[in-house]
């Protein structure tokens, strides 16, 4: 599905991403983790073209997605769920998830699409014509999660979705991307801040130091990796 070959991403002079090669089949889920600054913003950004890779590939359903812009990415079904949420505060709930949709010309299936994302998610019907900067943050996330489902993503990037959120918050907006997984097939690339929630709910990850890949694994295996589990999850 996504396949990603000795990626390597500069800011200006600084050697960020060094040859990161990974994979995603379709219907899988697969975590990203590592410290702060391991590179992992940096490597969802150069996935989606909003970056420019100083070398490496991209194959997306086995095309070459290396220099098509982020437009075209997107149209081809690879989706940024940004972080921090960046929704348009003064817009609706109904208005930001529009957004979403801006590249898509089925207005039939847009329409349908917010019906059954309403459906799925209460919380939209709820405030649908509120200001987005008017909900809570756990709130946000899923409007924003919304936003980017409304782009009819094949592959959707995640950028540290329960950043910010409480404990319980993290748990829902979690168990919503598994839920997308097992009923739609939703395939999901899953970069988090909280590791061990990652390895439980991922099928496969990676662990990024540094701008490398320096290992990579089942989740349910990293979690019971020591050294995983000393650097990221706070044992031993
Ligand atoms: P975090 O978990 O803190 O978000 P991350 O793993 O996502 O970290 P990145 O945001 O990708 O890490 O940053 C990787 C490295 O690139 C860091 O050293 C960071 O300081 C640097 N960096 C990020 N953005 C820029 C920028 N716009 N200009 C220069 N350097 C940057």
């Amino acid at each position: 599905m996504l396949n990603v070959r000795s990626l390597q991403t500069y800011y200006g002079r600084i050697h960020v991403l060094k040859t990161v090669s990974l994979h995603l089949h379709p219907g899988e889920i697969v975590a990203v983790i590592g410290a702060n600054g391991a590179g992992k913003t940096t490597l969802l950004k150069t996935l989606v073209g909003l970056l420019v890779q100083q070398s490496g590939t991209i194959l997306f359903r086995d095309r070459d997605i290396s220099h098509l812009p982020t437009e075209k990415r997107l149209q081809a079904g690879l989706v940024l769920c940004p972080e921090g949420r960046k929704l348009f505060g003064d817009l609706s709930v109904q208005d930001n998830l529009a957004l979403g949709a801006f590249s898509r010309k089925d207005r039939q299936g847009i329409k349908a699409d917010m019906q059954r994302l309403r459906d799925q998610f209460p919380i939209l019907n709820k405030f649908w014509t509120r200001p987005a900067s008017s909900l809570s943050g756990g709130e946000q996330q899923m409007v924003a999660l919304c936003r980017a489902l409304m782009s009819n993503p094949e592959v959707l990037l995640l950028d540290e979705p329960s950043l910010g959120l409480s404990p319980l918050l993290s748990q829902e907006i979690l168990k919503a991307i598994v839920s997308l997984n097992r009923n739609q097939g939703l395939s999901v690339l899953l970069v988090e801040q909280n590791a061990r929630a990652a390895l439980k709910i991922c099928h496969r990850a990676y662990v990024l130091e540094t701008g490398r890949v320096v290992m990579e694994g089942e989740g349910r295996e990293l979690l019971n990796h020591k050294g995983v589990q000393r650097a990221y999850l706070g044992k031993g």
